[in-house]
């Protein structure tokens, strides 16, 4: 199928978006790296009379460092995010999570912005953004403010963002330098979006105990979820086996996944599990500690 009919516009400048934006309201659509909205568009699910095009608006593809945050443009493409020495120095996870979504040809299009606007429970980034505590910059043509993951993300492909608001920036805190990583997660083939995938931040002290823990999954329920009883628990703990066991137990009774085609309520319950223990595991090997 192709997309209805729609009027193409293409702004230069952050301001002239915003500006569509505020004149067309729900008629308008922004499209940035098209990945998610072009098959949408195709399928007729979603039939804009106006598509903003923000894709040569230079002024939204960053990545810096501010104020202990690593600050990224809303129009950056995952694979620069990807390949960026200073995401690799500043928040190794991120740098590791893109490396999941879908393919190269993917990452080369799809950029930040339009993955968190696009609010798949599956998604990397937003399962990222909430376990290290991040925030969302939203614009508008009034000015701006900045949002908790837990306040933008509503529900499934659902998001706080009104129609005349545009996702301009996401910052992720930077975590000590000390502190261990691991992003995994579980998808049917290479590239697809991941059936439940963990994200995982610890840091420890001289005595091997834990002192920092930053835990999230995605897929598991219609948003991504903070693992918080888990990271509660893991506080203060040597990292023994049992004690992971025991945080992977917390994790999983804390999701609310529901069932689909792919995966029943159980099999993603148990993925939480084990995926948990297992991006603790390793996150705990790179912080220099070890879990016996
Ligand atoms: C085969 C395939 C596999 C994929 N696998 C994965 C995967 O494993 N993990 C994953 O996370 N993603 C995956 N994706 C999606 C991909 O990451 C997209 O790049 C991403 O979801 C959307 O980014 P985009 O720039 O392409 O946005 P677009 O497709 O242009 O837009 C998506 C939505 O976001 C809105 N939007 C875009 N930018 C903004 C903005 N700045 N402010 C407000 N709203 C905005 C649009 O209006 C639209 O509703 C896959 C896509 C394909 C085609």
């Amino acid at each position: 199928m192709k997309p209805a009919a729609f009027e193409y516009l293409r702004p230069s400048s952050l301001q002239e978006a915003l500006q569509f934006l505020a004149d067309l309201g729900e008629d308008a659509k922004i499209i940035s790296g098209g990945q998610s909205l072009i098959p949408v568009l195709n399928m007729r699910l979603s039939t804009p009379k106006y598509l903003i095009d923000i894709g040569r608006i230079e002024e939204l593809s960053y990545i810096r460092e501010e104020d202990g945050y690593l600050v990224i443009g809303a129009l950056t493409k995952h694979r620069d995010v990807e390949f960026s020495p200073l995401v690799q120095k500043l928040c190794p996870l991120l740098a590791e999570a893109v490396r999941w979504i879908g393919h190269p040809q993917i990452r080369q299009r799809g950029t930040i912005g339009g993955s968190i606007a696009h609010a798949d429970p599956s998604g990397e980034l937003p399962c990222v953004i909430a376990a290290l505590r991040g925030e969302i910059v939203i614009a508008h043509a009034d000015g701006e403010e900045t949002v908790t993951p837990e306040e933008f993300f509503l529900t499934y492909l659902l998001t706080s963002l009104q129609p005349d608001q545009m996702v301009k920036e996401l910052r992720f805190p930077i975590l000590p330098e000390t502190s261990g990583y691991e992003f995994t997660e579980v998808a049917r083939r290479h590239g697809d979006f991941a059936l439940v995938e963990i994200a995982a931040v610890v840091d420890l002290d001289e005595n091997n105990q834990i002192t920092l823990a930053r835990l999230a999954a995605g897929g598991a329920n219609p948003v991504p979820c903070v693992l918080e009883d888990a990271e509660e628990f893991l506080i203060g703990k040597v990292p023994t086996v049992d004690v992971l066991e025991e945080a992977a137990g917390l994790a999983s009774e804390q999701v609310e996944p529901d069932s689909d085609l792919h995966g029943s309520v159980d099999y993603r319950r148990s993925l939480v599990k084990t995926l948990t223990k297992r991006a603790l595991q390793t996150a705990i090997k790179r912080a220099g500690g070890n879990a016996r």
